[in-house]
């Protein structure tokens, strides 16, 4: 999974400055909200909410600040009010911040990350739901021996469902490829054993199975280090993932894609008689 980069212009909402603030953000699914440079606080001056909080990073918890209303404009969608988080960041490669935009002010706008072709798109719909059914009930699962289980508050809110044809799904699953739930925040317990490989985006996969049974449980893109993308066939009641997208289909065999073969192919609802078999 690809970085993607959007233009935004930022304002405070109740006092604005005369022109805003524009630069590039990076989407972050796997986060909440809209992040900023704890150095930029004091470009927007004084807001109606401000509070002092501590972030948590991969490694460590950092002094933060959240304030708002923060007027968020994507380029290309119209302009939201959210609250922003300030923290201490590293500038990019090229000197300058890149942002991070999270779930919250995305799903305000009407933005949705289109995977195939890398860039945001608008909504059809505005989205009550979430990858789960609703976002009450915890999704869980878990590997075949159960040594390892996880759980997913609130229906997985935030997160994205689909498949995954690229090489390294078809090889690892040894199948059609993989069925992925990624969420941005899970409890998981019990032990794993990891395969890290890079992506041709140079990202660093983390491929995690179960110690003792093998099963493939989640994966870890270094892109969204805060995501846990579980195996949709491990969690407990299956019928909750709700896939939107199938990816890298260019790379899938062509028995992998089974609806545009469908009427060249036999449909079992289970293990077919007299052959046997496996399952
Ligand atoms: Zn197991
Ligand atoms: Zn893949």
């Amino acid at each position: 999974m690809a970085k993607i980069v959007v233009g935004v212009s930022l304002n405070n909402d109740r006092t604005p400055l005369p022109s805003p603030v524009k630069c590039r953000a990076i989407v972050d699914t796997g986060a909440n909200r809209l992040t900023l440079p704890l150095e930029w606080r004091d470009k927007f001056g004084a807001f109606p909410r401000s509070r002092k909080a501590v972030a948590q990073t991969a490694s460590h918890t950092v002094d933060a600040e959240v304030c708002g209303p923060m007027e968020v404009t994507i380029d290309g969608f119209p302009p939201v009010s959210t609250d922003a988080v300030f923290m201490p960041m590293m500038p990019g490669e090229d000197g300058k911040y890149e942002p991070l935009l999270g779930h919250i002010p995305l799903e305000a706008c009407g933005a949705v990350v289109d995977m195939e072709n890398l860039r945001l798109t608008h909504a059809k719909y505005i989205d009550v739901k979430s990858v789960g059914d609703g976002g009450t009930v915890a999704i869980t699962g878990g590997c075949h021996c159960g040594a390892v289980r996880y759980s997913i508050p609130c229906g997985g809110a935030g997160g994205g469902a689909g498949f995954c044809h690229c090489g390294a799904c078809r090889k690892f699953s040894g199948g059609v490829g993989g069925a992925w739930l990624g969420v941005p925040e899970a409890e998981v317990s019990g032990e794993v054993v990891s395969y890290e490989h890079k992506a041709d985006s140079g990202n660093v996969i983390t491929r995690a199975c179960c110690a003792q049974c093998r099963a493939p449980v989640w994966l870890r893109n270094s892109a969204m280090p805060t995501m846990y993308v579980f195996a949709a066939g491990s969690m407990d009641e299956p019928e909750r993932f709700a896939p939107r997208v199938r990816i890298f289909c260019a790379a899938a065999a062509g028995w992998a894609l089974p609806e545009e073969k469908a009427d060249a192919m036999k449909r079992f609802e289970g293990m077919p008689q007299k052959t046997g078999g496996g399952g």
